[in-house]
């Protein structure tokens, strides 16, 4: 038999996917994969179940709808001060999933470089090499996350088509800071390269953090492909409805690899997600500040534990340093082993944070003591893991 394709044959099943397949095996509570337990408005449900039984369910313009790009370049307008066409600055997608394919796809050729940083959303690997790019990478170091500004422009040369830059940053749960975002700005206009800015955290920030597209930077809107997810911003992640705001010329080849990926995107889901985008502005303060003190609930039960918990700036996800609580139960520093340790003895499943590396021979290998741990959760179901988790680790 001929060989399949050589990047996804014998390719290993996500992380978020096994860890949430074994935490349901042994009825542990699952904070590994990132969703909420708890459904997003009830009126965006509602406008979706009405669209679904009165409205119109044939396939809608392969943009989107014309009413959800309006919210989409209206929100980009509300919260960014970003002035974008709905008619031709704005793709519906299936999800941020299909908006990362879509773009990479369209953006590069054979050859290219594509600069990654580590860690790293896991499809960002796959799709990129898929697309033909070779990938250069660099790491933002724990526990602060930082990007070195050195090495950031080490990896960037002549061939670099582009940087995909993921902020807030899961699973470091990062927020860039405007210098490292003036850095990534100045490279991109250094090697007239493009940034495919996966923003689906964009409003999970906490602390009075704003979020500032890169896009929003002088010189950058012509650079960037901004992507969007509802299911992070109305905690609806199985309804995959993505959205990617770009620069006509840019966004036209984009929409050319989504014409051929979905074509098009349930067209209930999308009005409903057009009513949640135009809600007012208490709705994502509430969204931010109920996830900010779910985040302060964990890390404080976490610290209880004995793991050394990193500071976490926005998104679903706490890190934690697994070093010293590893030390004192005799275990391996292993983050893989020790999420499977605690899915079996404690009855808490989280991920490794190893699994968001390059994991090739001519990559540094990934750091083996942090674990994620998400907090998009009912303060119930929080409290219950770590009182497993403290009963297990005390
Ligand atoms: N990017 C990042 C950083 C994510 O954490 C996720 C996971 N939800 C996605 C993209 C994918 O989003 P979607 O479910 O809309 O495809
Ligand atoms: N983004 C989610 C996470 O980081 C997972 C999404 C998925 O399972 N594909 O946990």
């Amino acid at each position: 038999m001929k060989q399949t394709n050589s990047i996804y044959t014998g390719m290993q099943t996500t992380i978020f996917e096994v860890m949430s397949r074994l935490a349901r095996e042994n009825g542990s509570i699952n904070l590994g994969q990132g969703f909420p337990d708890v459904d997003g408005p009830l009126d965006i449900r509602q406008k979706a179940a009405d669209e679904l039984l009165n409205g119109y369910n044939q396939y809608p313009p392969m943009l989107g709808l014309p009413v959800l790009r309006e919210a989409v370049a209206d929100a980009n307008k509300r919260f960014y001060g970003l002035e974008v066409d709905p008619a031709t600055e704005v793709l519906v997608t299936s999800g941020a999933t299909e908006a990362l394919c879509d773009c990479l796809t369209a953006l590069i050729e054979d050859g290219d470089e594509v600069v990654l940083i580590e860690p790293l959303y896991d499809c960002y690997l796959p799709l990129a090499r898929r697309a033909g790019a070779t990938v250069k990478s660099v790491r933002i170091v724990p526990p602060k996350w930082e990007l070195d500004k050195e090495a950031l422009e080490a990896a960037f040369s002549d061939k670099t088509k582009l940087i995909v830059l993921n902020d807030p940053h899961n699973p470091a749960g990062k927020v860039y800071s405007d210098e490292e975002l003036g850095w990534i700005a100045e490279l991109l206009e250094k090697y007239d390269a493009y940034a495919i800015c996966d923003e689906v955290y964009e409003h999970l920030t906490f602390d009075g953090r704003p979020h500032k597209p890169l896009m929003a930077f002088p010189g950058m809107r012509e650079r960037c492909l901004r992507i969007g997810s509802a299911g992070k911003t109305f905690s609806l992640t199985g309804w995959k409805i993505g959205y990617i705001t770009g620069g006509k010329e840019l966004l036209d080849p984009v929409a050319k690899a989504h014409q051929f990926a979905t074509f098009t995107t349930p067209p209930n889901l999308q009005e409903a997600i057009a009513l949640g985008l135009n809600k007012g502005d208490d709705y994502y303060h509430s969204l931010a500040a109920d996830l900010q003190a779910k985040r302060d609930r964990l890390a404080k039960g976490l610290s209880e534990t004995g793991l050394e918990v990193i500071e976490c700036q926005g998104t679903y996800f706490l890190t934690v340093d697994i070093t010293s609580l590893c030390e004192k139960k005799g275990l391996p520093i292993d983050d893989a082993a020790f999420c499977q340790t605690i899915t079996f003895e404690a009855g808490v499943t989280a991920v490794p944070v190893s699994a968001f590396y390059i994991q090739d021979e001519d990559h540094l290998p990934a750091p083996k003591n942090f674990v994620r741990f998400c907090f998009c959760k009912q303060d119930s179901v929080l409290d219950e893991a770590l009182e497993k988790l403290k009963s297990w680790a005390l």
